[in-house]
């Protein structure tokens, strides 16, 4: 996706499916939280993205994802060897009916410090939509600016976003669909400001692990409120739509896209300019 909040609540995981009592949820709860955190813990290290005095910023826009991200930090904090801090960063963009008091409260009871911040992108955003245009592009492009700047002035090193696998790979089939280009999202990004760097731990989690994981621990999930957040007609719906239709009928097919991610052959590509750096790498593939 671009860097919007995954602002739709998907609760229908498996333990708020099968009714279960207490001691069953539990169980899968952990069983959960085991996957979470093993395919997390593995992106961090894969892509070392977090080290011994990090001040990391959690992005929390009140989707299942983000609170799942806050969450897996949270516990990786507390089993992990190496010591860092998160702040939790809360930006109410303005949308009416966003409700901004379910997610303060759930941050407060997480225990972890946290910030929400108020900017009024609807106006913004509104004001200057040119007629049959997306409000995303604009909508994300302040949001980073936002983001980039409060992670400087609350002295954050690292802005930690929820953006999962299913996220990488439609961003993937997006850009080659709609905008010839072969490209997803970073797991870690160092900014091209030079003063942030951008960290997705869940790059290797599936959204459906998420909505299990949200659902069995309850998150209060709120809508972004604003007017195109999951219409059907957006290309990442249609995009998603046409995945799910894929891994149904031919299931892996979305595990095998995230592997290609990162299994990239550029001399089996056009891309002239890639072409010339291989060649000029020794033990590249030809
Ligand atoms: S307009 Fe809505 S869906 Fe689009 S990026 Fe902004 S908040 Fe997300």
């Amino acid at each position: 996706m671009s860097e919007a909040p995954s602002g739709t609540d998907t609760s229908s995981g498996t333990a708020a499916r099968s009714g279960a009592g207490p001691s069953a949820r539990t169980r899968d709860m952990s069983r959960i939280e085991r996957v979470l955190l093993k395919k997390a813990g593995q992106a961090i290290q894969d892509y070392e993205m977090i080290s011994a005095g990090d001040r990391i910023m959690v992005c929390i826009s009140g989707g299942k994802d983000s609170y799942g991200l806050l969450s897996v930090l949270q516990l990786l904090q507390r089993r992990s060897p190496v010591a860092f801090e998160l702040l939790a960063v809360n930006i109410d963009q303005g949308w009416p009916g966003y409700d901004t008091g379910a997610i303060a409260a759930h941050l407060r009871a997480s225990g972890t410090p946290f910030l929400m911040v108020d900017r009024d992108f609807a106006s913004v955003v509104t004001a200057n939509l040119e007629p049959g245009a997306t409000p995303c592009s604009l909508c994300s492009r302040l949001r980073r600016g936002v983001l980039y700047n409060l992670a400087v002035e609350l002295s954050c090193n690292k802005i930690a976003l929820g953006h999962h696998a299913d996220d990488i790979i439609e961003t993937l089939v997006m850009n080659l669909l709609y905008s010839g280009t072969l490209a997803a999202m970073p797991a870690k990004l160092h900014a091209d400001d030079g003063r942030n760097t951008v960290i997705r731990p869940l790059a290797y989690v599936p959204e459906a692990v998420l909505a299990d994981y949200s659902a069995a621990q309850r998150f209060p999930v709120v809508r972004c409120g604003c007017p195109s957040c999951g219409l059907p007609e957006q290309k990442r719906q249609v995009v998603k739509r046409l995945l799910s239709s894929l891994e149904q009928s031919d299931p892996g097919v979305k595990h095998h896209m995230l592997a290609a991610v990162r299994n990239v052959k550029p001399s089996q590509l056009l891309d002239r300019t890639l072409q010339s750096l291989v060649a000029h790498v020794p033990g590249r593939e030809p």
